[in-house]
């Protein structure tokens, strides 16, 4: 008799800052999707592939869903519709600690959800993350009976993505939902996304954290080489700007903050591609780039 085995997509879906990226990051034991405290921090569907002996499960972060305008919102919004779309089963996770402490945040951060999820006609598993910060547990109890409310009928399940508490009963639950069916994956491929974008991937989040508050949003890394024909791997990419005073902050006093950008970006790309990087980094201006359908596209953003 042949074991079991189960294969599906899984959406994770939530308002930003929910803590999706650092679930999926959990699950695989590997850092692919960028985190930072920043909200806004995933642009694109990154997905992560969790193979195990009895099932093969392909993650799918998204950005977080909220009530944004301009171009590149919609973008993200729709990366986040698409993942729906295409998923066996969505895990929709919310920051248990924040509402906690501001249970009226909830019904702002789930209204955008709501209707998508109901019509989305696949199974939901709601996650309550964070549950590290919350010391008092009957703090969740108003907007555990929202969720009831707004999600009828969906589980609900605390964890914390951080401390890697609850994912196994998640997991779990998960699985029950997924269909049967072979791994379509080698075991050793672990994101769907090539490895060229998760290098931009992990550019971005080194310009973002050496950022202040207000610029890493309208800035953006594009990979103008990646050649691994040699010895080491040869990463070229540029950093748009949408300022041309903006280009002087990522550049910093004596190129000091691009530099550090730089190296801390290469030592993760070492780790991530398990050999030596060379990596040059240039910045370049283009304004109002986050209005400009063409070069979303170009960079990823937008079908
Ligand atoms: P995303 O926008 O939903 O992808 O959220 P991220 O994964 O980027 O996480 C946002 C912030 O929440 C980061 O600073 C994370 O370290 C933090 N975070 C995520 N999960 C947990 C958790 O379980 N407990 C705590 N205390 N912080 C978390
Ligand atoms: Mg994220």
């Amino acid at each position: 008799m042949t074991q079991e085995h189960k294969f599906g997509m899984v959406a994770l879906l939530g308002p930003p800052n929910a803590g999706k990226s650092t679930l999926m990051n959990a699950y695989l034991g590997q850092k692919l999707a960028i985190v930072t405290p920043k909200p806004q921090t995933t642009r694109n569907r990154i997905s992560g592939i969790l193979t195990r002996d009895d099932a093969q499960v392909v993650f799918l972060d998204t950005p977080g869903v909220h009530r944004l305008r301009g171009r590149m919102n919609r973008f993200l919004l729709d990366s986040a519709w698409n993942a729906l779309a295409s998923c066996d089963a969505v895990v929709l996770l919310f920051d248990a600690a924040l509402y906690a402490s501001k249970p009226q945040m909830f019904d702002k951060e789930a209204e955008p959800l709501i209707e998508p999820v109901r019509g989305c006609r696949r199974p939901v598993i709601v996650a309550l993350n964070k549950v590290d910060k919350v010391k008092d547990k009957a703090q969740l109890l108003p907007f555990m009976q929202r969720i009831a409310e707004q999600f009828p009928g969906c589980e609900v399940m605390p964890l914390s993505a951080l401390r890697s508490q609850g994912l196994d009963e998640l997991l779990d639950r998960v699985l029950e939902h997924l269909p049967d069916g072979p791994p379509m994956f080698p075991e050793d491929q672990i994101s769907t996304v090539p490895m060229r974008f998760l290098a931009s991937e992990i550019i971005r989040e080194k310009l973002f954290m050496s950022l202040r508050q207000e610029l890493p949003y309208s800035t953006a890394v594009e990979i103008e080489l990646f050649d691994e024909s040699g010895p080491s791997v040869r990463i070229a990419a540029a950093i748009y700007a949408s300022r041309k005073n903006h280009k002087g902050m990522i550049i910093g006093r004596g190129g000091q903050n691009l530099k550090l950008i730089g190296q801390q970006a290469r030592e993760e790309l070492e780790e991530l591609l398990e050999r030596k990087v060379m990596l040059e980094l240039w910045v370049k201006v283009k304004e109002d780039w986050t209005e400009h359908p063409g070069f979303l596209r170009s960079l990823g953003l937008g079908e």
